[in-house]
């Protein structure tokens, strides 16, 4: 049998969920859908004089609870199929944090590795003509995604307020600081899963403590802060990777180190005195605490049997499988979803939105004071959720979510 597609995956998780609470038909109808799906030719001058046609998307999957909000990903590999997966998460995410937004997700077909810093902004700035009138702070908020970042969001932020005439920062989130960002904001999604972290390290029964070890996939935002966070507080890190492979020292590592050793040579294989070994291996390496914070697809039915860990902190949305969870679940392994362990990423980018839309600032003290206290009624509520209906964490998660959406459609009529 083929593996599913993100889209048909994400599917899979919402009949789950409509199924324990008995949803209705026409409400789940809704919801299997997107309610736009936004398709762009970018023309770009590229360095060379050719102008090269890039493909790009923009998903907006509900907006019952408030305006579409979600990141844009920067990938080859990008398609329809994974974007409306992702969208159709962030309308969870949002409603699981209790933040006013529906979700979206936007994607380019593209290597940014590949592109200069010219080609990169004219690219960026052609996507937002493209989505020209589709987007905005009271319709549908960009944000950062894999290999899209703050400087990216700037451009996003500057095109859009042209175009509109007069400056626009409550249109993308995830800016810099200078032009409107919120403290925080470029850390928030590892601060928030390290939150959601501490509150399953403090239950009965879980044996996670500064003693434990970490293995993270991925050294982009979310796994090298994760990294480092972690790092400061004591935590063995005993495992990293990037797109090109991965490390390991039993001894522990120092993220800090790794990360200038990685800026300095493209990647953190190699780094000195530890062993290398391929993304997939690294994922079955015994530890206390695995973190898959680099794509989606990452552990499945076919994987997830050798895997070692005690706790599954999932950073990277849609990394396992519905399949896959079932054989962890099987096997006692805590697993604690996307769609909660990544949702510091959005609850600071609302309350970047929010600081935008009052033009009034928050410092960053402040900033982490609201996030972990989001962070962690949204941890209980899934806990409690998924006690009360004897499921899964992830499947506690989406009760609460899409009956949250669902409670939200029905009061608005459809
Ligand atoms: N791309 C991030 C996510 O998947 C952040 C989205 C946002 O800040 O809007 O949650």
């Amino acid at each position: 049998m083929p593996a599913a597609n993100p889209f048909q995956n994400a599917l899979r998780q919402l009949d789950r969920a409509a199924k324990k609470i008995n949803l209705n038909e026409d409400i789940l109808n809704i919801l299997r859908n997107p309610i736009r799906i936004l398709q762009v030719y970018i023309p770009v001058r590229m360095d060379d004089g050719k102008v090269k046609v890039f493909h790009g998307y923009r998903v907006q999957h509900n907006e019952s609870r408030g305006p579409t909000k979600g990141g844009v990903r920067y990938h080859p590999k990008a398609d329809l199929s994974e974007v409306k997966a992702l969208a159709m998460l962030m309308t969870w995410k949002c409603a699981l944090m209790d933040i006013p937004y529906g979700g979206a997700k936007g994607g380019v077909v593209v290597d940014p590795k590949k592109l200069s810093h010219g080609e990169l902004e004219r690219l960026t700035r052609g996507y937002v003509r493209g989505l020209n009138g589709f987007i905005g702070p009271n319709r549908d908020i960009p944000a950062p995604d894999v290999y899209t970042n703050p400087q990216i969001m700037a451009w996003i932020m500057d095109e859009a307020s042209r175009l509109t005439g007069y400056n626009v920062p409550g249109i993308v989130t995830g800016k810099p600081v200078e032009i409107g960002g919120s403290h925080g904001r470029q850390y928030a999604t590892a601060q928030g899963g390290i939150f959601v972290l501490q509150e399953v390290c403090g239950m009965k029964g879980v044996k996670c403590d500064r003693f434990s070890r970490v293995i993270i996939q991925g050294f982009g935002n979310a796994g090298s802060y994760t990294a480092k966070i972690l790092h400061s507080m004591k935590f063995k890190i005993i495992g990293l990777s990037d797109s090109k492979g991965a490390i390991m020292d039993l001894k522990g590592l120092d993220p800090n180190k790794v990360e200038t050793y990685k800026d300095k040579t493209g990647s953190v294989v190699g780094y000195p005195g530890t062993k290398k070994l391929t993304n997939a291996k690294l994922l079955e390496q015994p530890c206390e605490i695995l973190i898959p914070a680099a794509l989606d697809n990452q552990i499945t039915g076919q994987n997830a049997n050798r895997i070692k860990a005690k706790i599954i902190l999932e950073l990277a949305n849609g990394a396992i499988t519905p399949e896959a969870d079932d054989k962890l679940n099987k096997k006692n392994i805590l697993v604690i979803p996307d769609i909660l362990s990544n949702a510091g990423g959005v609850t600071v980018s609302y309350f970047e939105w929010v600081q935008n839309m009052q033009q009034y600032y928050w410092d960053e003290e402040e900033v982490m004071a609201q996030l972990r206290k989001v962070m962690t009624r949204a941890f209980k509520q899934t806990f409690e959720t998924a006690k009360l209906h004897q499921v899964d964490l992830r499947m506690g998660a989406y009760i609460l979510a899409v009956s949250r959406v669902a409670e939200a459609i029905k009061l608005r009529g459809y």
